[in-house]
């Protein structure tokens, strides 16, 4: 065994009460395995990705990403900007892909996940005709997960729903460019996601007869 990994293992404290050794998979709460924690452990890479975002401290912020109103898409799309596992040139960069991370559209140095979203020249325009500009100017930049986490805070459920849908059709926006495929209209496709997301949740009250639930946030409705 490795040096660090030997380490590791004689830190460990035995117990007094001389208990038999038994296998447990400390990622799942019943400590088995299953697939769908040996894949979120996969994506994160190393058990102290596990541990930093899943500890107690960002319950809240999964219980909301995974909870606001909208279709699975967006929840998947709000989890990877929040892991910074979206695919800017920033990030690409910092995985050692590709060398140039200055931005595609407006040619910033630095195309990080916040300057995709919220920054970036072509795309700040959408946010300063939105009602939520002013938490927008005002939100943390340190990471887009520590915005979204402040952002939780202050937004209600609709804000932090309509917040969430523009985000996502800029990323779709900056993707349309990048693949050379580009959106006639920014604002108009901005309004298209935001009508699209609307007509899911009226779809899934009539389906499901519930609205996803939103517990244990810092945000009221
Ligand atoms: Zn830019």
């Amino acid at each position: 065994m490795v040096k660090p990994g030997a380490t590791l293992v004689v830190s460990i404290p035995l117990s007094l009460r001389r208990v038999a050794d038994e296998r447990y998979w400390w990622p799942s709460s019943d400590g088995c395995y299953s697939t769908k924690s040996g894949y979120w452990m996969g994506r994160l890479g190393h058990c102290g990705g596990w541990a930093s975002w899943f500890g107690v401290d960002n319950d809240v912020l999964w219980k909301a990403v995974w909870g606001l109103d909208g279709p699975p898409k967006l929840h998947h799309f709000l989890w990877r900007a929040c892991t910074g596992a979206l695919a800017t040139k920033g990030r690409l960069t910092e995985r050692h892909i590709i060398q140039d991370k200055s931005c595609l559209l407006c040619g910033n140095d630095d195309e990080s996940i916040i300057h995709s979203l919220i920054d970036c020249r072509e795309i700040a325009c959408v946010w300063r005709n939105s009602p939520l500009a002013g938490y927008i100017e005002n939100a943390p930049r340190s990471s887009f997960r520590e915005m979204f986490k402040w952002l939780l805070q202050r937004l209600n459920n609709d804000e932090l729903r309509q917040c969430s849908v523009i985000m996502w059709a800029g990323w779709s926006f900056r993707n349309s460019m990048v693949h050379e495929e580009p959106w006639n209209c920014l604002q108009q496709g901005v309004q298209g996601y935001i009508k699209w997301v609307d007509e899911y949740n009226e779809y899934a009250k009539l389906v499901f007869h519930r609205r996803l639930p939103r517990s244990s946030m810092g945000a009221t409705s």
